[in-house]
């Protein structure tokens, strides 16, 4: 496989849909094995208190390790925080540990509570210019909730990645999440944008997913990417062996269609916006 074109400039992308079981996570975490495979360095910052994507990247997340909790609530640098992946050396994670189940109340009275984890971030960035180096990508998995969690990774973000599950109920909710996004970019963050929306859980032997499929594709032409993630067994086992099915089995059609879909995210390169 051909290197995928890599971005001049760091793009940060927010995995969000506020329903849970939707492939957010999957999402996340193939998609940044995927382009770490393909010569990118990539960063998935774990906002989910149930640390599953920590646990898909194989990086330790047990108790009192530090994690995003302590950028978040205390400061902490997130180049001393992150660890690489076994799976990748460009690869890495800012990993979740159960103490971010208490961040979201925790922030509730914290000056710019919405900002803290794009400060961190720039901070961050800032610090890995200085010293030569580029994050050519910053992935972060949400929560499936709208709290001050999943509004700090809208805030830190350029760009929005929409997992859509192809089932009856896939595009209910999905206005509401609209408009959540919007506000934010009224508010709080011009920058944002809903870059990219991805089919997951596919299951072509239905004429369900079909329509949902369609369906999507027309409302949203210019997002949708053309790769679809199958349902596959080889993508729901890879997280049991702390790994991704890229790592885990790259032949398989799972990690093909996810291959395809960051590859599709590279050459579209970020979205024009000025910024
Ligand atoms: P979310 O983060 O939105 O809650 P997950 O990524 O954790 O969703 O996915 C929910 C469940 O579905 C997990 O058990 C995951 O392994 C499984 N899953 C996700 N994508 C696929 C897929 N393409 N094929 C089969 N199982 C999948
Ligand atoms: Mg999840």
């Amino acid at each position: 496989v051909r290197a995928f074109p890599l971005p001049t400039q760091t793009r940060i992308l927010t995995v969000a849909n506020q329903k849970g079981g939707v492939g957010k996570t999957t999402t996340t975490v193939n998609l940044a094995a995927a382009l770490a495979s393909e010569g990118a360095r990539v960063l998935v910052v774990d906002l989910d208190p149930q640390g599953n994507a920590s646990t898909a990247l194989g990086v330790d997340h047990r108790g009192d390790q530090p994690s995003v909790y302590d950028v978040l609530i205390r400061d902490g640098s997130i180049s001393e925080i992150i660890q690489q992946s076994p799976e990748s050396p460009n690869l890495f994670c800012l990993p979740a540990t159960i103490h971010l189940a208490g961040a979201e109340i925790e922030l509730v009275p914290m000056v710019a509570r919405e900002q803290r984890l794009r400060g961190a971030l720039d901070r961050f960035l800032a610090e890995e210019t200085e010293a030569g180096e580029m994050f050519h990508y910053v992935l972060i998995d949400c929560p499936p909730s709208l709290g001050l969690l999943t509004i700090n990774a809208f805030v830190a973000a350029r760009e929005v990645l929409i997992p859509i599950q192809c089932e009856y109920y896939a595009l209910e909710g999905l206005s509401q999440l609209l408009n959540n996004i919007s506000l934010i970019e009224r508010h709080l963050n011009p920058t944002l944008a809903v870059s990219t929306i991805l089919l997951t859980m596919y299951d072509g032997r239905t004429r369900l997913a079909f329509q949902v499929a369609e369906d999507v594709r027309t409302h949203f032409p210019e997002q949708t990417l053309a790769a679809v993630i199958p349902r596959s067994v080889r993508i729901s086992e890879a997280p049991s062996y702390g790994q991704t099915v890229i790592g885990f089995d790259r032949g398989s059609p799972g990690s093909i269609s996810y291959l395809e879909a960051a590859a599709e995210i590279a050459e579209r390169g970020a979205p024009n916006r000025g910024n």
